[in-house]
């Protein structure tokens, strides 16, 4: 046996949906996986080693080879850069003596990683566990110094010693700021006990009816009616069932769902209690993102009161689910995948989770902030809420902004307010373009859009409200959108996998100043193509920030076309086509002839 492999596996069952809480736990105990690791993992589980491999290789936090004793995650969204992430990013290499994309040292490792959920306070970073803000070169300096003074990261970022099971630490280290909140969330918590029972005193058809007249839709983007998941769940036989809260909100530019759970866990867990009431579930996971790794004692803890309150513990129980590092684990299916201790690959549809879900049993799932709504709605009632917003689209909206605005954080908003009128609101006078639910959502023209109302029938918002100002370079925005998307596809279907390596080529060559109105077109085709043939929502929505900006701002693509060159492609750039040539050329120049 390899050492520590007894450590690692101590307190793990040998079942297969452990496999990601074990990876963690070698990761973590031994700085990475190494091949000896996953062979007794492998070993343990009754897998083979190519199992084990296939998942630790899927998620961006694991590591296959040795990756330093602190690993530094720079989160790399548009927001950061327009905030100070160069110098940020050189401040790194330079103050650890590694690079970003090297080997790192014994000491580092240095990585780029995509939104880790704090775009109200870019640039923004983990090390290991601990979460840091608001960066600069200057407090790069002095992190980097406490590490290398043997200080662990979180007795930098917490020199007060606050207990992870209060919620003052996850405050001390976000600083969230609730700009207006209410009516429906941050209302203060109620008597939980109370309101299960009165719940549970009521039939499951008449909680679903309850929540049917409210008019809940998902709030994780598509806007699926919630009463009629719950009611497909309930109708499908099933000896199990389970409730899934979906929290790996990977959306660039949001998070409102880290908001939720520092501010108002236990209604998010009675939300879930009263789904497990309504469909007939025993068993209930929160799905946390790996970015949101310090609130899992926080979470923990305040499983730990509802238990000791009644809430849960006898019919219904909930276990916290820590992911990996995958933004394609936001999609229901992949993120039931990855429960189950697999890559986070989207499967087929149908059947659907609500039929044969987690282990193939039916399951729901919902986000965060749905399940803080509906138990809202089970304790104000269902009238109540749907008196606020517009038809089709009722209760209110929780917006994460960030960007060109005095006010970036979080802001309750009615369903149905205009563009114009958020942007008033967060402080936003310069605004020339808003992208709307994150690169997979749309960038609006303030101009063309401003009287837009937040709606599903309209602008549709996952919570992600990024603003731009004129100074900005849309075309380099959208560069980084599709360079995520390549990032972070799963890679299972042709489609996305090369299709948005492609597209992410082409709108290079815009950047660059070297496209030709074939390239334009060839990204509409092509685009089109991607969204129509991918298996699952990522491929469905990634062309989307090169068709919406050329519909919305079509003079940022014509205005940077290259001239026509004679008989070559305007984009065809002759030097650095020969400049591989001409590199070998000049290696075998020093050469005797022969
Ligand atoms: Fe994976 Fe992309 Fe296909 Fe979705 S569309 S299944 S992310 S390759």
């Amino acid at each position: 046996m390899v050492p520590d492999i007894a450590m690692i596996l101590d307190g793990h069952s040998r079942e297969r949906t452990e496999l990601i809480d074990i990876l963690w736990t070698a990761q973590r105990t031994a700085g990475h996986i190494s091949a000896d690791t996953a062979a007794a993992i492998a070993d343990w589980l009754g897998l083979t080693v190519d199992d084990v491999l296939e998942t630790a290789t899927f998620y961006h936090f694991f590591h296959t080879t040795p990756s330093g004793r602190h690993r530094i995650y720079l989160s790399n969204t548009v927001i950061a850069k327009m905030n100070g992430y160069q110098q940020v990013y050189d401040a790194l290499e330079s103050e650890t003596g590694t690079q970003f994309g090297g080997p790192g040292s014994a000491e580092f490792g240095l990585f780029e990683t995509a939104c880790i959920g704090m775009s109200d306070r870019e640039p923004a970073m983990l090390i290991d566990d601990v979460v840091f803000t608001d960066l600069t070169p200057a407090s790069i300096a002095e992190i980097v110094e406490g590490l290398k003074n043997g200080l662990r990261p979180e007795q930098i970022a917490n020199p007060g010693a606050l207990r992870h099971h209060d919620a003052a630490y996850a405050e001390m280290l976000t600083h969230p700021t609730c700009h207006t909140a209410g009516p429906v969330f941050f209302c203060g918590d109620t008597d939980y006990a109370a309101l299960i029972q009165r719940c549970c005193a009521t039939t499951p058809e008449d909680v679903i009816a309850t929540v049917a007249e409210s008019g809940l839709r998902g709030r994780g983007g598509a806007g699926f009616p919630t009463a009629t998941k719950w009611m497909t769940c309930r109708a499908t036989d099933g000896d199990e069932k389970y409730v899934i809260c979906n929290a790996d909100e990977g959306e660039p530019g949001t998070f409102k769902d880290r908001v939720l759970l520092t501010r108002s866990p236990k209604l998010v867990f009675a939300g879930m209690a009263i789904a497990a009431h309504a469909v007939g579930a025993a068993h209930g996971i929160l799905y946390l993102r790996a970015e949101y790794a310090y609130l899992r004692d926080y979470l923990a803890e305040q499983l730990r009161e509802l238990r000791e309150a009644g809430v849960l513990g006898h019919w219904f129980d909930i276990r916290i689910q820590l992911g990996a590092g995958a933004y394609i684990c936001g999609d229901e299916s992949a993120l039931i995948e990855s429960c189950e201790g697999k890559r986070g690959t989207p499967r087929l549809k149908p059947p659907f989770p609500v039929e044969h879900g987690f282990l193939g049993k039916p399951t729901v799932v919902n986000n965060v902030e749905t399940f803080a709504a509906a138990c809202r709605i089970l304790q104000d009632g269902a009238e109540w809420f749907a008196a606020m917003g517009v038809p089709g689209s009722t209760g209110t909206r929780l917006l994460s902004v960030a960007g060109d605005c005095t006010a970036p954080g979080i802001y309750e908003v009615p369903w149905g307010i205009t563009l114009r009128e958020v942007l008033e609101r967060v402080g936003a006078e310069d605004a020339r373009a808003v992208q709307i639910s994150g690169p997979s959502g749309e960038m609006l023209s303030v101009a063309a859009d401003g009287e837009r109302r937040l709606a599903y029938d309209d602008l549709s918002c996952n919570g992600s409200f990024m603003v731009f100002n004129r100074d900005r370079d849309l075309i380099d925005i959208v560069k980084d959108f599709m360079q995520f998307f390549v990032d972070e596809s799963c890679g299972i279907c042709v489609p996305c996998r090369a299709g948005n390596v492609m597209l992410r080529q082409k709108i290079g060559l815009v950047a660059d100043g070297a496209a030709a109105s074939s390239d334009l077109d060839d990204m509409i085709v092509w685009g089109g193509i991607v969204a129509q043939t991918s298996r699952c929502g990522l491929g469905a929505t990634s062309p989307n920030p090169i068709l919406t900006t050329m519909k919305k701002f079509p003079e940022i693509y014509t205005t940077r076309l290259r001239e026509s060159n004679g008989g070559l492609l305007p984009s065809f750039d002759t030097a650095a086509e020969l400049s591989g040539y001409a590199k070998a050329v000049a290696q075998l120049a020093p050469q005797e002839p022969l």
